[in-house]
């Protein structure tokens, strides 16, 4: 995890992303942001917990009062000052005397609507907008230890796949296997599994399927997608396997998907735009007919959150630097018959690529 030094250098990098994307302060609410920078990992409540940070100034922390404790023996409690607000206080006045008058504000898309416009209303000039183009980029690009981190979470995950396989599918309900796997993600490390889609025969045609009580039937194809949290990093893989013999055409559409994903990968290289990836692999699924049964963008990026920046997708232009983490997961989703679904975390590396999942590719069958 991070230390105290480079949490520091996280508090300077987004000070000056502040000032470098046009703005005069950064306000962070509880939120993967706020621990990211500073450790402290709060309820977002109706009391509201302000990280303002400046371009040139020290950070401040506004606490509710009764929260003070907590924040100062927190890890934010030796990198920035504390201010509280009592109850009967209001906080957005509070909050105003650290914002500039007029200026531009950054908020966290986490600032829930209540304190975003107790805020405009406490700093009437002051012009709000989103703060992920200044937080976006900063949490894209992990440093070593976040790296350390993913590989751990997808290395675990990958265990949970092999041991899945190892299991009877045949007779038994998806929401069972899915009961199988989180317990199996707990079992190799993760903290929590925070999802499990186990998709059988036709229901895997919908990408994002709730596991539900129907039973598992020989020569069915099941997409499995699933993942948790390892030491504050997620991990999330797909794969797809048959229960014995594949079903009818099965066996060229999962080829074109591992091909699909491969050459996205293997389009990863530094500076490359996130669309490439995106086009690299969708350019095999078009040209084999199934474009239109590619249902999703590519993948998105992934570390203290499943999803985060950067989106690999169509219409992004987002310049893939070294430490860059993000999904490669490809999909062909055929209504009534099944669905395949290959997913990969990989690392943007100073020369190409690294998947940090290693389970087969290959197809699995199971019994
Ligand atoms: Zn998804
Ligand atoms: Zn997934
Ligand atoms: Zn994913």
């Amino acid at each position: 995890m991070a230390d105290t030094t480079a949490r520091a250098a996280r508090l300077e990098r987004a000070a000056a992303a502040t000032g470098s994307a046009g703005f005069d302060a950064l306000v962070v609410p509880p939120s993967p942001d706020l621990a990211y920078l500073t450790g402290y990992a709060p309820m977002p409540l109706e009391r509201p917990t302000l990280l303002v940070v400046r371009p040139g100034r020290s950070p401040v922390l506004l606490v509710p009062a009764l929260e003070h404790p907590l924040a100062a023996g927190s890890s934010a409690g030796t990198l920035v000052e504390l201010v509280s607000w009592s109850d009967g206080a209001d906080p957005y006045d509070a909050a105003a005397v650290l914002l500039p008058r007029s200026g531009r504000i950054a908020v966290g898309d986490e600032l829930w609507a209540s304190h975003l416009l107790g805020l405009q209303a406490a700093v009437a000039e002051g012009v709000f907008a989103s703060a992920s183009p200044v937080m976006g980029p900063l949490r894209a690009v992990k440093d070593t230890a976040e790296l350390e981190a993913l590989r751990r979470a997808a290395r675990a995950a990958d265990e949970a796949f092999r041991e899945i396989c190892r299991t009877t599918f045949i007779g038994r309900r998806e929401d069972q296997v899915a009961a199988d796997l989180a317990s199996f993600l707990v079992g190799a490390g993760h903290a929590t599994a925070d999802f499990t889609i186990v998709a059988s025969g036709p229901n895997a045609a919908s990408p994002h399927h709730e596991p539900t009580g129907r039973t598992i039937l020989p020569r069915d194809a099941v997409l499995l997608d699933f993942g948790g949290e390892l030491g504050g990093y997620f991990s999330d893989i797909s794969r797809t396997v048959v229960v014995g013999e594949p079903p009818d055409g099965f066996e060229a559409v999962y080829e074109l998907v591992r091909d699909a994903q491969d050459a996205a990968f293997r389009s990863v290289i530094p500076g490359v735009a996130a669309q490439e990836v995106d086009r690299a692999g969708r350019a095999l699924i078009e040209e084999a007919g199934y474009g239109a049964r590619f249902l999703h963008r590519i993948g998105h990026g992934i570390g203290m959150e499943v999803h985060e920046p950067p989106y690999l997708v169509e219409g992004n232009a987002w310049a893939l630097a070294p430490g860059t983490t993000f999904s490669i997961e490809p999909g062909i989703y055929l209504e009534g018959a099944f669905g395949v679904r290959i997913e990969d975390i990989v690392a943007v590396t100073p020369d190409g690529a690294e998947r940090l999942n290693r389970a087969t590719r290959d197809l699995q069958v199971v019994s």
